[in-house]
Formats: structure tokens, sequence, C-alpha cells
């Protein structure tokens, strides 16, 4: 079963609005200029929040085929939450995705993986489509546990779907060593865990249902070390940090099926 591939660029808190609509237009007309296929690769930008409204505009205005959304979600639907935001919200501004549980969250804000879950329910309810961040830091992988601890984050946060909606999930599998490190995973480190999650998705959903979930890689990706990494068969994307803030550099990511592996 065939998956198309999705490269995600996670702007962090980076670019106000109106640098996000400068940097949504020229991604767009550097894969314009290159005949980019969007049916072969799915490209969407994770953005700030106050940098959706002016992405939904420019996007709906000129047409283009970029998806868009959020980093982060409310667990709850409206109410007496200052400063957070609901699917709702987002829904109403078109989001596509909403990233979960990226390490940074985990590490800054204390989220467990049980809020992680109910946060991906969130995005479900509201018609999105959650990415769920799972990884190792740095001590579990050199103890040789990163599998069996990526797999228990999974455990832990699929727990919290139901079989129905769980599969409309995206999986991004993101080593904390790698991210933002220019350390890089090797494309067969990649496939190690990204494989694992998907037999995990397997004995949890069915091998056919498994078959159709993504799940990306990201840390350190850029367009001379992609191709390597899309070139492992459990491996349908990126999340891309640092690297997606450079929207020509995002472009050649994006076209990561031109290059030599
Ligand atoms: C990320 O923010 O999810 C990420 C992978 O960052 P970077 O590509 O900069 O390592």
């Amino acid at each position: 079963m065939s998956r198309i591939p999705l490269m995600a660029g996670n702007w962090k808190m980076n670019l106000d609005h109106l640098e996000a609509t400068a940097t949504v237009q020229r991604l767009h007309w550097a894969l314009q200029d290159a005949n980019f296929d969007y049916d072969k690769v799915e490209v969407a930008v994770l953005a700030p929040f106050t940098d959706l409204r002016s992405i939904q505009t420019i996007t709906d205005a000129d047409n283009m085929s970029i998806r868009y959304g959020a980093q982060d979600v409310s667990v709850h639907p409206d109410g007496a939450y200052t400063g957070e935001i609901s699917a709702r919200m987002l829904a109403k501004l078109s989001c596509s995705y909403v990233v979960v549980g990226h390490s940074e969250r985990r590490q800054y804000h204390g989220e467990t993986d049980m809020e992680v879950g109910e946060k991906a329910l969130a995005a479900l309810g509201g018609g999105m489509v959650p990415i769920i961040c799972v990884g190792e830091a740095l001590g579990i992988r050199k103890a040789g546990e990163h599998v069996a601890y990526t797999l228990a984050q999974i455990d832990a946060v699929f727990s919290e779907l139901g079989p129905e909606l769980a599969p409309r999930a995206v999986v991004a599998y993101e080593p904390i060593w790698a991210i933002g490190t220019g350390e890089v995973a090797t494309p067969a480190d990649a496939q190690e865990v990204c494989g694992a999650i998907r037999e995990r998705l397997a004995e949890l959903y069915g091998r056919e249902t498994a078959e159709t979930i993504r799940v990306l890689y990201g840390g350190s990706v850029k367009s001379a070390n992609v191709a390597a990494i899309m070139a492992e068969p459990d491996v349908d994307g990126g999340l891309v940090g640092g690297a997606s803030l450079d929207p020509e550099e995002f472009a050649r990511i994006c076209r990561f099926g031109e290059h030599v592996a």
C-alpha cells in the first residue's frame, strides 16, 4: 500500500505573520518553478498561532497547494484556560495538521504521554491530523533502549485514541539528540525505529491499517541528507525544523525524489 510522503516544516517560535506570508510565498514559487507535483509529496508548514490567519489568507488567495497547521492545541474544547487555543479555533482557520508532543513541549512544559494523547484526540475531533512526536534522548540511545522507549511512548499516546481515529494520525520519530544539533541519525537508525513503530501499529490496529499510517523522521533533515533517509522503507516523510525556515532549502527537501540517495 503506498503512502504519500509528507514534508512538514516546523517553524517553532520563528517568523512573525509578515515573515510567514513572505516565506510561504517563496516556498510556493520555488516549488512552482520546479513543476512540483503535490500529488506525489504533501507539503505543510507548522506555524506559530499568530501566523495562521495570514497563511490561510495567502494560500486561499493564490490557490496554493501548501498545507499548514499549528504546533500545539489545548486538550480542552473551550472555557477558562487563559492562553490556550482550541482545536475548533484551529479547524476554523482550515488547519490540516497539529503537532503534538514535540520534545520541546515535553521538556519545557512537562507534557506527558497522556496529555499528548489527549491533544491528539482533540486535533482528530476537530477534523485535523495530529503529528504525534516520539523519540529518545541521548542517554537512552547510548543505553541501547531507544526502540523500547519509543514504543512505550507510542503505546501510551495511542491508548488515548480509539481504534477508529488512531489510524488517521501521523507519527514523527524524532531522536532528541538529533534535533537542532546538526547530528542526523543515519538512515539505518531512522529505519530501525520507524520500522519498529510500524510493527507496533500493526499489532495495535492490524497490518493493513499500519501500512497506511505515515511515520516521519525528524532531526537535522536537510537537502543534503533527505534522499538517503527517504529511501528507507518505513520513513514516509520528514518533520523539518531549522531547514524549513529557508523556503528555497525547504523546497529542495520537498524535491527529495530528484536527488541521488
Ligand atoms: C524539529 O523541530 O522537529 C526538528 C526536527 O528540528 P531540526 O530539523 O532543526 O533538527
